[in-house]
């Protein structure tokens, strides 16, 4: 039993009714105070705590930490401790906030900061992005659309968690608006390719998991060692435009459609705090190599939540799913990943893929939900979507409900803007 996800536990600090930050919950981030100083933190319902003042103030006495572990601007460092001191520290920031315990008065004015005087920063410094491809459902709805549906699925999907890197540098949180991204389309009418704006516009509702200091280069994490390196997760964006991806893909795979931008939400949610959430994936059939092969309950039970807002209307679900659809765990995914030897590092995101449900209004993209634009979706406003328009934005919130309480995640919020003049000619 992890000590900190005691269901029974109440903080002294208030936390709203379901608020998504119970103290079971803990997550981990990067937040900008008041005065601008740049903290490590953690949340307790809507306040926001700075760890490196804890630490200061000597409340993690005995935990074996680095001194400076805390006196950064992102989370890396602390990535790079143990699995266990990762799991001391949570349990200690939840017996400091315990009902049962008090704080002096002057600490609370050090450490404690309202949510809302406060900014949310990146929370790690990402060295490598991956972006997997593990939802069957997205899969064979993908292989529908552009391929035959009688063979929507490659012949390699069921044996592997296929893959492609992304671009790290472009991660960004949320909050950060993004331009239309300009690219290369085939007007398929004359056959021949433009240059402007995307007119397909899309989002990936995805989840994604960030890893602590992995093997050295030539050394594999087997399924059962993946627990001991995956840090924790967070809700992740994949923006795509379709029309870019498209005409550019083939034969190497994703660039430009997708690196403009990937949004993610900036609170790190501990795989420790998700435990409980643990439930059994689809029976994989064929079965798989044994390299891929597990032990336990390896999905996760978390809802996911889509919305649209625009200067016209309030958010508007347009998709409601669950990261249990996943076919592929992200113990398998990481193993995968290292099995040829390939580094991980502390820091590292790796992506789900676009998370969709069976049903048609529980997939992950507008490509999906609105067919490849032939099924546009109708906003309050009377507007129609087939895919996004500037000055729209996409919320994308996560929540692991427990009878007493949930874990969120917050949300990830990114407004489109329109695109940036070029000096190019846009013939479009
Ligand atoms: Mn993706």
């Amino acid at each position: 039993m992890i000590k900190a996800n005691d269901s029974n536990r109440k903080s002294w600090i208030s936390v709203p009714k379901n608020s998504d930050f119970p103290i079971q919950n803990i997550p981990f981030g990067v937040f900008k105070k008041a005065n601008k100083e740049i903290c490590l933190g953690t949340r307790i319902g809507d306040t926001a705590i700075d760890l490196s003042q804890l630490n200061r103030l000597n409340y993690f006495k005995g935990i074996p930490l680095k001194k400076d572990v805390f006196e950064k601007d992102n989370l890396n460092e602390f990535l790079k401790q143990t699995k266990t001191v990762w799991r001391l520290v949570r349990d200690r920031i939840a017996e400091i906030f315990d009902i049962e315990n008090q704080m002096d008065a002057l600490h609370q004015k050090q450490a404690l900061h309202p949510i809302n005087t406060t900014q949310m920063m990146m929370p790690v410094k990402v060295g490598d992005y991956t972006d997997f491809y593990s939802s069957k459902q997205h899969a064979h709805n993908v292989g529908c659309m552009f391929r035959d549906p009688k063979k929507a699925l490659l012949p390699n999907w069921l044996h592997m968690p296929v893959a492609y890197h992304g671009r790290a540098s472009s991660i960004i949180p949320s909050g950060t608006n993004i331009h239309r991204p300009a690219g290369q389309q085939l007007l398929e009418a004359y056959n021949q390719p433009v240059f402007g704006p995307t007119k397909l516009l899309d989002f990936e509702l995805e989840m994604a998991f960030i890893t602590g200091q992995g093997k050295p280069l030539g050394e594999h994490i087997s399924t059962s060692e993946a627990e001991n390196y995956i840090f924790g997760m967070c809700i992740f964006n994949d923006w795509s435009a379709r029309d870019l991806q498209k005409w550019e893909y083939v034969p190497l795979g994703p660039f430009l459609g997708k690196n403009f931008a990937s949004s993610i939400s900036p609170w790190i949610v501990t795989l420790d705090a998700l435990e409980p959430f643990r439930i059994a994936g689809e029976v994989q059939k064929p079965d798989t190599l044994p390299y891929l092969k597990f032990r336990g309950r390896k999905n996760l039970d978390i809802h996911l939540e889509v919305k649209i807002s625009s200067e016209a209307f309030k958010p508007t679900l347009v998709s409601r799913t669950n990261s249990k659809h996943l076919y592929w765990n992200i113990f398998q995914q990481l193993t995968h990943h290292s099995i040829n030897g390939c580094n991980i590092n502390a820091g590292d995101i790796m992506a789900s893929g676009t998370i969709s449900g069976e049903k048609p209004n529980s997939y992950g993209s507008l490509l999906e939900l609105t067919w490849n634009g032939t099924k546009p979706i109708t906003m309050p406003d009377g507007t129609k979507r087939k895919f996004l328009n500037d000055y729209d934005t996409v919320h994308m919130t996560a929540c692991a409900k427990a009878k007493k309480y949930q874990i969120g995640f917050g949300e990830v919020k990114t407004k489109i803007l329109p695109a940036k003049k070029t000096s190019f000619p846009l013939n479009y």
